[in-house]
């Protein structure tokens, strides 16, 4: 969705006021890409502060389903975002190279592109199904939370394997 803020620019608005929608359905990272399973209509406000300044603020939502970080099963996330930009069209159109602001093209501001790096921001590091998800068995790939595969994982595992030697000592002492 893009908005054209000219009116702000040129025009006598000092506030611009809209309803918008992302129109975007999936969010990718450059390594994964996640689903947007809940999203709203919310209010993004550009106001005038300056001969060719303004400033961008929105406050929402969108539900991300993404995988367990130990057992891979989806989760269903809620990822807040806040928008709070600053545009100095001057300063824009000076530095050619600067990345943060590609999404204002022409005198249009283009909804998705700038809310999806702010997604990006506050994605959660860590995603787990629950704190005491077992995650996957190593040997075979079975989802531990459902059920125990019975396989012997310890071989797997070096540091397991040092503790075991250290558990032998102690026994033959
Ligand atoms: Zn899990
Ligand atoms: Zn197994």
């Amino acid at each position: 969705m893009l908005i054209d803020f000219r009116e702000l620019l040129f025009g006598t608005r000092d506030l611009i006021s809209q309803q918008v929608e992302l129109e975007m359905n999936t969010i990718n990272n450059g390594v994964s890409s996640y689903d947007i399973v809940k999203k709203e209509p919310f209010e993004l406000c550009l106001t005038k502060v300056g001969k060719g300044k303004f400033h961008i603020s929105a406050k929402s939502f969108v539900r991300l389903r993404i995988p367990c970080d130990r057992c891979l099963e989806p989760v269903d996330t809620d990822v807040d975002f806040v928008i709070d930009e600053s545009v100095d069209m001057a300063e824009a159109s000076e530095d050619e190279e600067s990345e943060e602001k590609d999404y204002i093209d022409g005198y249009n501001l283009d909804v998705d592109k700038l809310v999806f790096s702010e997604i990006l921001l506050s994605m959660p590091r860590k995603i787990l199904c629950k704190e005491d998800c077992k995650g996957l068995c190593l040997v075979c790939g079975a989802n531990l939370n459902i059920a125990e595969c019975g396989c012997d994982r310890s071989v797997l595992d070096p540091r397991m394997s040092v503790f075991k030697d250290i558990l032998n000592d102690f026994k033959e002492v």
